[in-house]
């Protein structure tokens, strides 16, 4: 009998359930022809949780999430819901935050790579671009958006005084860079760790406790630290040059936005956020998957949304949820020989649809 495997769809707001459905067709038309069963539940998460249950992301998603082998999202939030304020925690304001945090997927994983037929939609020189494959490894459960205590006080004069803490622990650092190292010794055995360890106690230990991971564990996987301003620079300066980039959570959400202009738009961007470092062959659950970008309310409804970025998110998904790397492949290839035949959406400079885009992938699917 065929490996079974249960997959939570929380396609989300504005443009997020016409990604999310291009992804189920490819994540059902992949399973199938590759002898897999993947049962499909799907959910309610942001706005659309909102408008039925009065919650962002309610207590029987998140059991959902974590009994599931994989979730698979699109993206939450638009002008519809901005006027409601909520007091309290993140947790409380922001549905896809407080998955993230319940569920402690601290590992985020971001790939970015260049695609011939889009070098020239980057705002680089094809030369410089050509062939950049970088993955940026975010530290995402810490850091300075959950270090407490943060708020806004009135000050005697009068003034408003905002603050938050940047902190991590020892073992915080530990897990995230072992994710990286393991990461690496997938791709190209190199890591980069950015930090501001010259002007921060949180940088300083965060150098120094990658530094030892590395030593002590990963002596074949090369380490290079980086202060995070130079990174930035040379990132985009020489692309070619990286292979991980790990970075805590505020680092990481600036870099992987950046380094995200390699691909030719954000609409080609996927991500996996995981509980745990990637080790191969191994399947990790429940690791939630989705496009880099947001809900684009403003092309909503249109049918001309790129899909490319949730399709590139289930392939990761079958390589780390599934374990199963050569579906992941073949699912890149099906990407790249749509790209090269022109079929692009409209932020690529098409005129296709997505309905196109995804029917045409599914058809170089093998
Ligand atoms: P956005 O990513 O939604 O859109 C930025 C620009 O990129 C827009 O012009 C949009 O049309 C375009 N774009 C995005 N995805 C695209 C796609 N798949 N195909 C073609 N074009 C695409 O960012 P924003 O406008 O800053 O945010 C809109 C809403 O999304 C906000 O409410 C924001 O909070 C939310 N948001 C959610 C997530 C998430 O759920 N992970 C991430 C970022 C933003």
């Amino acid at each position: 009998m065929a490996e079974t495997f249960n997959v939570l769809a929380l396609a989300g707001d504005y443009v997020g359930p016409e990604v999310v459905g291009a992804g189920l067709e490819v994540l059902v038309h992949a399973a199938k022809t590759n002898g897999l069963a993947v049962a499909v539940e799907e959910g309610l998460i942001g706005g659309a949780s909102w408008d039925v249950h009065g919650t962002f992301c309610t207590d029987e998603t998140l059991e959902k999430a974590r009994h599931a082998d994989a979730v698979l999202v699109g993206a939450v939030g638009g002008p519809k819901w901005d006027h409601i304020k909520i007091d309290g925690p993140i947790t409380e304001t922001d549905g896809l935050t407080r998955l993230r945090v319940e569920l402690d997927i601290y590992n985020a994983l971001r790939p970015v790579r260049s695609w011939k037929p889009l070098l020239g939609r980057t705002p680089y020189r094809p030369e410089v671009v050509d062939g950049a494959d970088i993955m940026v490894i975010r530290e995402n459960c810490g850091g300075i958006y959950y270090g407490e205590p943060r708020g806004q006080e009135t000050l005697a004069d009068g003034q408003q005084r905002a603050f938050e803490i940047s902190e991590y622990t020892t073992s915080e650092v530990e897990r995230i860079a072992r994710a990286a190292f393991e990461e690496a010794r997938r791709r190209r055995n190199q890591v980069t760790s950015i930090d501001k360890s010259n002007v921060m106690e949180s940088g300083k230990l965060w150098r120094e406790t990658v530094s030892r991971i590395g030593a002590d564990e990963y002596p074949d996987v090369g380490l290079q630290h980086l202060l995070a301003d130079y990174a930035l620079y040379a990132l985009v300066d020489r692309p070619r040059d990286f292979d991980v980039v790990l970075a805590d959570n505020l680092f990481g959400d600036l870099v992987s936005d950046m380094v995200g202009t390699l691909a030719g738009s954000l609409g080609m961007l996927p991500s996996a956020t995981l509980p745990r470092d990637a080790r191969p062959g191994e399947k990790i659950k429940p690791g939630v998957f989705e496009p880099s970008h947001g809900t684009a309310p403003d092309i909503a409804g249109q049918g001309i949304a790129n899909p490319i970025g949730t399709i590139l998110s289930v392939a990761m998904m079958f390589e780390y949820a599934f374990a199963r790397q050569h579906i992941a492949r073949s699912i890149e290839s099906a990407v790249e020989q749509t790209l090269e035949e022109g079929i692009l959406t409209p932020d690529l400079g098409g005129a296709a649809r997505t309905a196109e885009v995804t029917a045409r992938i599914l058809h170089h699917l093998v």
